[in-house]
């Protein structure tokens, strides 16, 4: 049976927009009235790029009773978009932000990893639910209801759509920031939140740039005719399938391969790449039509090194893009928004709380990089090896892999 439409006709959502005010000022005391660090400081705060981790962190400034500014050069939040899988560690931090009911309303439940090898030998199965008990659920989600949410949570937070960064400077004390429209504004603190391809970044750390790691991906969300219940993902030569339930009776699918392979990423490529895994997703990969809305990608990542400068911290993506495999990119960005929350509240100086941020984030996103890229030589060894290891030790492979995130942030 042929899917009846791969491309997702969700409703555009549009924030009603707050007017900015001119004095940029935040407010400078908690909602609950507990003195926070700000209590006799007023401080303007810049967030750049309303993805996950500018939202984020504006919610989680905002809990604790601060306010930012946030530009997003897009000219309106996204109205279509794949989908993440949300992770434990994940959730539990939308948990902290006041949003997990949300979530839990809005996502498809994960509560088992299937790994098939890519004649459909079971290579292991890993009861998530299990593995992730006392931190947090795991979840589906389309990207376009995370941001949504999380938009939708902000109450004191303007953001301003159409609005570019193309550079900043430390001038005396405060952070220029330049927009495309050739304004100049001054912050107390910019936080680069702009993504893989961050503007921030470049200007600011010109020594750093994303690096390919080596795949092409294809992305996209199709109706589940397949019963598929669970994240399933197969495992070819150097190929990858995954597939992951949505809400409302959709499938996400991904699809990866070595980057020499991808070509121009057509979708005759994928079906060809593709034609020999066995069920269900032979089925799958048959029905594809040529006019689905995939999204493509050659993945990247970024080395781990501090992204703080005067005034200036980078966050998610725009920090630490990293191999998808883990399955941490949203999660590490959520995280980020909050421990740089606490740390601008319990430190009165701007300096220290940024360096404070860095040094409790970076073992962290250290560990994820790291499991990211022995993942990604695994899959890219010889079959019998790959699937020796995981029938063997797959599920102490994935607690190994994933323990230190359970630990509280
Ligand atoms: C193939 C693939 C699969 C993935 N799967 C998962 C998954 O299953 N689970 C998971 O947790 N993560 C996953 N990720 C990672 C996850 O999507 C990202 O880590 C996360 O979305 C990063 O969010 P972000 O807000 O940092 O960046 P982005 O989402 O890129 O947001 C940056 C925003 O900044 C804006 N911007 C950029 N430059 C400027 C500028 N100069 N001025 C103003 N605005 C600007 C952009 O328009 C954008 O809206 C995956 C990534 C890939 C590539």
């Amino acid at each position: 049976m042929r899917p009846r439409t791969l491309v997702l006709h969700l409703q555009p959502f549009q924030r009603k927009l707050k007017p900015r005010r001119n004095d940029g000022g935040l407010t400078s005391m908690p909602a609950d009235g507990a003195k926070g660090r700000l209590g006799s400081q007023v401080l303007k705060i810049l967030i750049v790029g309303a993805g996950v981790a500018g939202l984020a962190a504006a919610r989680a400034l905002e809990m604790r009773g601060m306010r930012a500014d946030i530009v997003e050069r897009r000219n309106a939040p996204p109205t279509a978009g794949k989908s993440v899988f949300l992770l434990g560690n994940a959730t539990r931090a939308l948990g902290e932000l006041g949003l997990l009911e949300q979530v839990l309303r809005m996502s498809f439940p994960i509560k088992a990893q299937t790994i098939l090898s890519s004649r459909g030998r079971v290579l292991n199965h890993t009861e998530t639910e299990t593995e992730w008990a006392g931190c947090g659920p795991c979840v589906a989600i389309s990207r376009q209801s995370l941001v949504k949410m999380l938009q939708a949570s902000l109450e004191r937070t303007s953001i301003d759509f159409g609005v570019t960064v193309v550079h900043t400077t430390s001038r005396l004390g405060r952070r220029a920031v330049h927009f495309l429209d050739g304004r100049v504004e001054e912050y107390d603190i910019v936080i680069g939140a702009d993504g893989v391809r961050s503007t921030i970044r470049a200007a600011n750390f010109p020594q750093t740039a994303p690096r390919l790691i080596g795949f092409g991906a294809w992305r996209f969300v199709t109706d589940n005719y397949y019963g598929i219940d669970r994240w399933t993902a197969m495992l070819g030569a150097g190929r990858t399938l995954l597939a992951m339930p949505l809400p409302h009776s959709q499938l996400y699918l991904y699809a990866d391969c070595a980057q020499d392979e991808f070509g121009d990423g057509s979708i005759a490529t994928l079906k060809h790449l593709f034609a020999n895994f066995a069920h269900p997703f032979d089925d799958i990969i048959a029905d594809l039509d040529e006019d689905v809305d995939a999204h493509l990608a050659f993945l990247e990542d970024l080395p781990n090194q501090d992204y703080v400068g005067d005034r200036l911290v980078l966050i998610g993506d725009a920090a630490h893009a990293s191999s998808p495999n883990m399955a941490q990119g949203a999660a590490l960005a959520i995280e980020d928004g909050i421990v740089l929350a606490r740390c601008l509240r319990n430190d009165q100086a701007i300096e220290r709380a940024l360096a404070k941020f860095s040094e409790m984030r970076r073992r962290r996103v250290e560990w994820v990089q790291k499991q990211g890229r022995m993942r990604d030589r695994l899959r890219k060894a010889p079959d019998f090896v790959r699937n020796f290891l995981f029938l063997n030790f797959g599920t102490r492979l994935y607690r190994r892999a994933y323990r230190s995130l359970l630990e509280p942030l």
